[in-house]
């Protein structure tokens, strides 16, 4: 497949935000349910805490608007081929919609509900004047070349450009699209609308558009509210050791910040190509983060014989959890803390910081709640992301580009404001952290749908 020309980060704004919620794993008694009928009996759960009306219930339980489309492409051997494309806006009381678009051959429409179910919480609990949307193609980009792939994403924007745009809803990248699909969107919304819209989409390159520091957020997002963690709990990141499962963008930002905290990372695990399974890598004195980037690969994979060469022990890949720490971060992928290894967990462990989206499964969480692990849940920690791409919306509508720690700033303040809340709702009422963040997000969404006067 031909390279897409721009190759920034993927601006992954939420796969999902709870363990319970993945796909991967909505299988319960031999019966299985999609990710949409979870995500409503997550938010019936919630609405039920706080004693929602019927009517706001029926209304957030479901999509404001959905748009299922057909995107014709003519392909390269010369046959038009007809792909399905969705664009799902959950709710945009509190602001235009936000979410990614996905690349994916198992695309559903069920999916996509529930990813913009998720955008909209997510976007709340961090207080960002935007609502919950999420966009969908069922296609693989590993078949396609790049022109195909041009002619998708302008195909999608043709479809919906009357239906999105700056003041009512804004994509951005998520599985398998990236900065140059970005672009191509822009384009497209561009041409049809007749200016520049730079504040259409996000996840844009630096100097077309893009903000500063959108690389380094989630990572710095996670260790501003892990810093306020340790605050509350009385203890010195000085005095604090971690582990880490991951050595991707979440992991080596959120490592960067903590050891200038004064933190010492004691190990990190990630994923071996080559060997098919995945590895901990152990220094008890603390790991140097440029000398594991220097081997490591861009997919966040560390050359075992060059780390065994610097000194690292080579540990088997789920140890990570067991270490003797005080603060262990998931920054890999989804259901990584589970029932069968969460016996494993250190009695020193104070703090679990999730980076990834759906790191912890509900039987796990439930015995991390019962030891009384302070954990900052994912659509928290890792918001650091959407954060900055809300950010990078703003200074697009304006024209006007911040400087990097003018960016940085901004996300500290609101990463900051936002574990405040959720940390103090959880002591006020005794609720644990991950409840008290979807009761202030359901809450707010609750608020504005009223003070609209729609329920
Ligand atoms: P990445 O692809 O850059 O890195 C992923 C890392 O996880 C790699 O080091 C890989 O080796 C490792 N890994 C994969 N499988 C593993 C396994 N089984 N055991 C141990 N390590 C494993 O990804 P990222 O951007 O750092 O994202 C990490 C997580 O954070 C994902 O769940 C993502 O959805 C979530 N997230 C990312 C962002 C963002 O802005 N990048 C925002 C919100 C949430």
């Amino acid at each position: 497949m031909p390279k897409s020309t721009v190759s920034e980060p993927s601006e992954i704004e939420t796969k999902s935000v709870s363990s319970a919620l993945a796909p991967s794993r909505i299988k319960q008694a031999g019966k299985s349910f999609n990710s949409f009928q979870i995500a409503q009996s997550q938010f019936d759960k919630v609405a039920e805490y706080l004693g929602l009306d019927a009517a706001t219930r029926d209304l957030l339980r479901y999509p404001l608007r959905e748009y299922h489309f057909a995107i014709p492409v003519r392909m390269d051997d010369g046959s038009v081929k007809i792909f399905r494309g969705f664009r799902v806006q959950h709710n945009d009381a509190r602001g235009p919609g936000k979410g990614g678009i996905r690349f994916h051959p198992q695309e559903t429409i069920d999916t996509v509900r529930a990813l913009a179910m998720w955008m909209t919480w997510k976007c709340a609990v961090v207080d960002i004047p935007l609502g919950g949307a999420k966009g969908g193609v069922i296609c693989d980009p590993h078949n396609l070349s790049a022109r195909e792939q041009e002619q998708i994403c302008r195909g999608w924007v043709r479809q919906v450009a009357k239906d999105v745009g700056p003041i009512s809803d804004v994509p951005a990248p998520d599985v398998m699209t990236n900065a140059q699909h970005m672009l191509w969107m822009l384009d497209e919304f561009e041409q049809i609308h007749g200016g520049h819209f730079p504040g259409f989409i996000t996840g844009k390159p630096v100097g077309m558009g893009g903000s500063l520091g959108r690389t380094e957020a989630t990572g710095y997002g996670l260790v501003f509210t892990l810093r306020e963690a340790l605050k509350e709990l009385g203890i010195r990141p000085e005095n604090t050791e971690a582990s880490i499962q991951g050595f991707g963008n979440v992991a080596h930002y959120a490592i960067e910040l903590y050891q200038r905290l004064g933190g010492r990372v004691i190990a990190v695990s990630c994923w071996d190509q080559s060997d098919g399974c995945s590895y901990t890598y152990r220094k008890r004195s603390g790991i140097a983060l440029t000398e594991l980037l220097s081997i490591a690969d861009r997919f966040g994979g560390i050359n075992k014989d060059k780390a065994k060469g610097k000194g690292y022990e080579l540990l088997a890949g789920e140890e990570w959890i067991e270490q003797d720490v005080e603060i262990l971060i998931p920054a890999a992928i989804e259901n990584q803390i589970t029932g069968g290894n969460v016996g494993k967990i250190s009695q020193r462990v104070r703090i679990i910081a999730e980076g990834a989206n759906g790191p912890t499964t509900p039987e796990a969480d439930a015995q991390i709640r019962e030891r009384g692990i302070h954990l900052i849940p994912d659509f928290l920690a890792n918001a650091g992301g959407v954060t900055c791409s809300y950010f990078e919306q703003v200074q697009s509508n304006m024209n006007y580009y911040w400087a990097m720690d003018e960016v940085l700033g901004k996300l500290d303040a609101k990463m900051t404001s936002a574990y405040f809340a959720v940390s103090e709702l959880a002591q006020r009422q005794s609720l644990y952290m991950r409840d008290a963040a979807y009761a202030i997000a359901v809450g707010r969404v609750a608020q504005s749908c009223r003070d609209r006067g729609w329920v």
